[in-house]
Order: C-alpha cells, then structure tokens, then sequence
C-alpha cells in the first residue's frame, strides 16, 4: 500500500462536471489500495475573480482581509470533492489549511510553511478515507489565515507530502508534464521524461509557472518524488524531477524559461566611487522591491551607468525611489522601460559544454534581437529583451537547440 499525494490545479476542477472527474481519479487510486491525500486549488480564475472584487473596493487591500477572502475559493473546491467523492461511495473528509493545522509564518500573501500537524489526517487516512485538503492556505500562531503565493497549491501538495512521508507527490495540471518550453508558446516544445530538481528550480524561478518555485525547494529539500501529469488523459507516465544521475550524459540544454512579468531601470551619470551600488539599491530594497539582474558600466568620465530589473508590478514604486536617488547622488538621468521579458536557457549540461551563449547570442542575431541585458550561472544563460520578441526568440533557440528532437 502506497500513500499518495496528489493535487490538481484550477483547470483541472474548473467545473463541477471536472471535479467529478477528479473524483473519479482519485477513487480508482483509492481503490487499487492506495492511502490518497488530495490537495486542490480554486475553481480556475476564482482566485482572480475575488482579487478583482478587493480592487474594486480598495486600492491597497489589507493584505490579513486579502487573505480571508482568497483562500475562500479553494475552500469551495474541497467542499465539492469531498461531496462528488462520497457520491461515488467514496468515503472523504475535506479540511481547510487551518483546520489540518498547516502553521506558516505571519507573511501574508507569501507566508512560508514553518509546520504541519500530521494527526487528522493520519487517522482519517487509517480510518480508510480519502482526505481532501485546501491548497495554497495555511494559519499562523495566532490563528490568522495566510496565502502562500500565486501557484502556492503546487507547495501545499508537497509540503504535505513531506510531512506524511509519502510515496509520490503527483500534480496533476492541464499538460501531461514538464516540456522544454512553455508549449503556449512553442508549439513543437517536446515534454521532458526526467529533469534534474536543479533545473527545475532554475526553471520555476526564471518563468515556468508549471510549478511554483517554493514547492520544488522542498520537494529537493525532503526527498519528496514529484511528479507532473495531465488531469485529462489517462496513463501517461508525465515528467518525474530527480536527482542529477551519474553516467547519463546530460544535454546541453534542457529547457527555455521565460517572464514577462520584468520591468528595467537605468540611473545615468552617478558619479563613480565607492558605495555607488550600495547607494542605488540600498533604498529599493529598503521599500522591500526585489531585484534581479544588475549591470554596471565602467565608468570613462569618472562617472558611471546602472541598470537593474524588478517584478513589473513594482516598476512605479522602484522608478520613484530611483529617482530620488538620482537627485541625490546628482546623477544625469533614470531611464524606465517596462516592456521588457527575460528568455534563459536552462541545462545541467552547460558545466560541460562551452559555446552555449555564443550560440544563444547568434540564434537571437539572426532574428534581429537586440540584447539587453545578460546574466549566466553554472546552469543557466539569461537575456532581456524587448517585449514584442518574446516568442519570436523562445521559438529561435528551440530551433536552435534542436530541442523539439529527442
Ligand atoms: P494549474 O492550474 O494546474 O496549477 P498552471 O497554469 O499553474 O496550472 O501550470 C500549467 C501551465 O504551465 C501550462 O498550461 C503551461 O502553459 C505552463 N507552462 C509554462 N512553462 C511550462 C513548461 N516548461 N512545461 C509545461 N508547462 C509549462
Ligand atoms: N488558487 C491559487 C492561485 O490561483 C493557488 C493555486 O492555484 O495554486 O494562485
Ligand atoms: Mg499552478
């Protein structure tokens, strides 16, 4: 007897006639003899629906009353699964993200899991019924409800699946598993068997929202087996994150990621001496804006330029505090452009062959895209580009990469 983990995102109980569906699954699981716990997210464009609903009303919702009211989207679906699965025969018992007792910190809309209480679900498990949990949800000390991110479903099914120990931890989404490339985009992007956690993690964080970031830090983090498969067809074997193996030759590229969601900034002029980047990014990290990729020129005329990225919903609260910036270090001028997008190439493969980023830079050349900005780890090359190449570019370094041929 197995114990499984498995979770299914918005799509996939987007509506009632889908999570019968679900039900269905889930009891033939239970059935074969599987103990089955069940994480699922909100009803597909809830959650933004009931974001939109707090915008009307508020332009800066408190983030503690944001959180009482999204979380009430995936405590519908749980309602609904346990239901359909009792309708099948299927003995079930839903439970919200405070009721399992899933104790976060207090950081709302990006709490992090500090423990989960494994008891209910235990003896429901034992007691031979399906258990259906909340996605995305938790409680702090003071039993307040929290959210842990956009995608956060994807981080409940594993953590849960860590603290049980189980056997396999299955999300369950709209495409049958991880592909080289968002195939939105690429249509000839080919669905990966095996990825490696490392470059699962560089792809989650680079743009691939297949997973969320956080849920495959723990899933590396516990040993917890993750695999990816489709809600809607049946038997496939999906795409399964392991451990780097020995003696496999690894390609050289693995995936493309990408993100839209970049803006980029540029101070001119800033007089060159000691402390110059302390004095730029101290105060946007001050006001809690994140950044990610950094240029500094060398400075000709003893004065120098700077260029950094930031999530772009936070472009106008980072221009601001540039601009103050410039004011006071008297430098000549700050330069925004928020239709920006970042493409990387992503493959353990790349430790071991050299050439990748001229290739990349030739394959985007050729298609007459500028280059940005450029930034390289030991597994990853990323650039920026212009908006309006995105899938212009993904599709040239598919091709380029013959990453459609097995
Ligand atoms: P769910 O609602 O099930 O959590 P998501 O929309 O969060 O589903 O994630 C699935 C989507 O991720 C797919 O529909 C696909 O468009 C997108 N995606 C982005 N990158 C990839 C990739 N490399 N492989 C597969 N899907 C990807
Ligand atoms: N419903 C939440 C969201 O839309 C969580 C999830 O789907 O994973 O972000
Ligand atoms: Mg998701």
């Amino acid at each position: 007897m197995a114990l499984i983990v498995q979770k299914y995102g918005g799509t996939s109980v987007g509506t009632v006639e889908r999570i019968q569906n679900v039900a269905r699954r889930v009891k033939k699981y239970h059935d074969a003899g599987n103990q089955v716990v069940v994480v699922v997210s909100a009803m597909s464009g809830e959650t933004n629906r009931l974001i939109g609903l707090a915008g009307e009303i508020s332009a800066n919702p408190v983030p503690r009353e944001l959180d009482v009211l999204v979380t009430t989207g995936e405590q519908v679906t749980i309602a609904l699964l346990a239901m359909a699965l009792q309708e099948l025969g299927c003995d079930a018992r839903s439970y919200t993200g405070a009721q399992v007792r899933i104790l976060t910190d207090n950081a709302h809309g990006k709490a992090r899991i500090n423990d989960i209480d494994d008891t209910r679900v235990r003896a429901d498990l034992n007691a031979g019924r399906v258990v259906v949990v909340a996605g995305f949800q938790g409680v702090d000390e003071n039993g307040n409800i929290t959210t842990l991110g956009r995608g956060g479903s994807d981080t409940t099914a594993v953590a849960m699946a860590a603290a049980l120990k189980a056997d396999e931890c299955q999300i369950f989404t709209d495409v049958d598993g991880v592909y080289t490339t968002d195939p939105r985009v690429e249509p000839k992007a080919r669905k990966l068997d095996r990825i490696t956690f490392e470059e699962m993690l560089e792809m989650a964080s680079l743009g691939s929202k297949v997973l969320q970031i956080r849920s495959v830090e723990f899933a590396g983090k516990y040993n917890v087996p993750l695999r990816v498969l489709s809600s809607f067809e049946e038997g496939g074997e999906g795409t399964l994150i392991t451990f780097e193996e020995d003696g496999v030759e690894a390609a050289k590229i693995s995936g493309i990621a990408f993100n839209r969601d970049e803006a980029k900034l540029t101070i001119r002029g800033v007089p060159d001496k000691p402390g110059v980047a302390y004095n730029i990014l101290g105060p946007i990290g001050d006001a809690n804006v994140e950044v990610d990729m950094i240029v500094q020129n060398i400075s000709n005329d003893g004065t120098t330029d700077f260029t950094f990225t930031v999530n772009r919903p936070e472009f106008g609260k980072a221009e601001q505090i540039l601009r103050r910036t410039a004011e006071t270090l008297g430098a000549r001028e700050v330069i925004g452009d928020d239709r920006i997008a970042k493409i990387s190439l992503v493959g353990v493969g790349m430790r071991s062959h050299a050439g990748i980023a001229s290739q990349m830079f030739q394959a985007l050349s050729q298609e007459g895209i500028n280059i940005q900005m450029i930034s390289t780890s030991e597994i990853k090359i990323s650039v920026v580009v212009d908006e309006k190449y995105l899938e212009l570019g993904v599709r040239a370094l598919h091709d380029a990469f013959g990453l459609d041929e097995e």
